[in-house]
């Protein structure tokens, strides 16, 4: 079956260069595809080529050579096929939320998901094949009808593809872990132009490496996922101007102390202008909380805004209001728990890196998402390239720095870095991290060394790679490497 797929393609580029199309690089790619998969490859100054590089995040996109829209797994194959043999740069973009540049952009071939939409639901297995080219929001609002709904993301418009390779934590992941966790199968190109359906059952190592292992096994054409139960949930944002004691303290509590699976509380920290503000962001997994769970929150006067109520599930997710990012430097820190302390130097943080001259424009903030979870979640994890287990009890808080100068990338990058660096040696001083603690792929700068994404599965992943992609074809695009 390898054999046949590489032989085909190659064949299909031979036949190409008979065609007196040029050996190598990316034009060369362009122009082979632009022959084999007509009406689907766009070049500079077409609107398709305009949204296929198009990204959440402006210092995630970048002008490609062409892009192009495969719309079955044999133009994916193709595309492979031409990529080996012209060894052109090329990435490919699920819903284009990557914080990192050059994630799913390249100066390439640019492989837009874009139409594979297709979302069928299976409700004698309870599970849903979900093409790779969905936002989450579409799949939520298909499943609604039938009363259950997906692991997946928590606000409006992350992408199923990147948000599941990486790992995924959602409103559910307390009661069944990450989104990766929760996948059934994977139907996959791979480099060498193989389309496989992997399962744990079919191919135990490249399912395993693909929870976590972001761009560098092929390209996912769809998802077979798990679908849950989905009743009304309760909650929403409350928004305070400044600082407030109390709802830090309310905060240091229920991260300490929360051991209900259906409760959520994440704390932002918001600068902007100058002016820190905090965001309550809560999540009951039912129509109503009960009584307790939230009361501080609810009671603490002088919130400038509050959005709080009982919705559907896609609506409580439509409900959020995503600032809309110019540029994007994002980084994480792992933690285990949160103490006052280690709250406080993220307090303090959040506004010091506002003071470096990075966020300029009046649009631009710093940016710092707590976000504590239940250790139930660890009862669903399973075995996976991103190491999530009960001995990585690490949890991601995001850093994240949005600004309008590109001429400011590299120090963004940095400071978001250091930032970073700086909170977990107080998380460490107070033992909720450590040295080697494992940073979350979707999360983690474009700085991040892989030991630090793979940890120990690093070995093993190379392997795998090694035998998924003999030729090296992950290497021409971009993400966390396995070597
Ligand atoms: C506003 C916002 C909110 C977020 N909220 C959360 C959250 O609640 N929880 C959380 O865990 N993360 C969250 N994230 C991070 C998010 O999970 C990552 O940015 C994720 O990579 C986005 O996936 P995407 O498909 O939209 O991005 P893309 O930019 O399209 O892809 C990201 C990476 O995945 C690869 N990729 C995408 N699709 C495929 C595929 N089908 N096959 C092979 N490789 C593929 C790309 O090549 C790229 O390397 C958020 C990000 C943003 C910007």
């Amino acid at each position: 079956m390898f054999r046949f797929a590489v032989l085909l393609t190659s064949l299909l580029y031979s036949i190409e260069l008979a065609h007196g199309a040029a050996v190598s690089g990316n034009s060369a790619a362009c122009s082979s595809l632009n022959r084999l998969l007509p009406g689907k490859v766009a070049f500079p100054g077409s609107a398709q080529y305009v949204s296929d590089n198009e990204h959440w995040a402006s210092s995630s996109s970048q002008p490609s050579t062409c892009t192009v829209e495969p719309s079955t797994p044999q133009d994916v194959a193709t595309i492979f096929g031409v990529v080996n043999q012209t060894r052109s740069e090329w990435a490919v973009k699920g819903g284009g939320h990557a914080f990192n540049p050059g994630f799913s952009s390249t100066p390439g071939v640019m492989v837009s998901l874009a139409q594979f939409k297709a979302i069928n639901y299976n409700a004698s297995s309870s599970s849903v094949e979900v093409g790779g080219g969905n936002i989450w929001d579409d799949v939520y609002a298909k499943l609604d009808p039938f009363g259950v709904t997906v692991v997946g993301g928590r606000v409006p418009g992350v992408g199923v593809g990147g948000f599941t390779l990486g790992g995924g934590y959602s409103w559910k992941t307390q009661k069944y872990g990450l989104a990766c966790d929760n996948v059934i199968a994977f139907n996959l190109v791979t480099p060498t132009s193989q389309i496989l359906t992997v399962t744990a059952q079919s191919h135990p190592d490249l399912f395993f490496g693909l929870k976590g292992g972001g761009n560098n096994f092929g390209i996912v054409t769809s998802f077979v996922l798990k679908t849950r139960p989905q009743g009304q949930v309760w909650g929403g944002t409350i928004t305070w101007n400044g600082v407030i004691p109390a709802i830090q303290d309310a905060f240091v509590n229920f991260a300490l102390t929360n051991n209900d699976p259906n409760a959520y509380f994440l704390a932002i920290y918001i600068v902007q202008e100058g002016n820190i503000s905090t965001d309550a962001i809560l999540f009951y997994d039912a129509p109503q909380p009960p009584n307790g769970t939230y009361d501080v929150l609810l009671n603490t006067p002088g919130f400038t805004s509050k959005n709080i109520g009982t919705r559907s599930f896609p609506d409580f997710v439509q409900n959020f209001f995503v600032p809309v990012a110019t540029r994007q430097a994002s980084h994480v820190v792992p933690v285990i728990g949160y103490t006052q302390k280690i709250v406080q130097t993220m307090v303090d943080q959040v506004q010091d890196l506002a003071t470096l001259g990075l966020t300029t424009a009046p649009t631009d903030f710093t940016m710092f998402t707590l976000e504590p979870l239940h250790k139930d979640l660890y009862d669903a994890a399973t075995n996976s390239a991103y190491p999530h287990t009960p001995a990585h009890p690490w949890t991601p808080m995001n850093v994240a720095i949005a600004f309008s100068n590109p001429a400011l990338d590299n120090a963004a990058f940095a400071a978001a870095k250091k930032s970073a660096g700086i909170i977990q040696q107080v998380a460490i001083q107070e033992g909720q991290s450590s040295s080697d603690a494992i940073l979350y792929p979707n999360y983690a700068g474009p700085l991040s060394d892989s030991k630090l994404i793979f940890g120990a599965n690093l070995p093993l992943l190379q392997k795998i790679q090694a035998q998924t992609d003999p030729f090296n074809l992950v290497n021409l695009t971009t993400g966390f490497k396995f070597n």
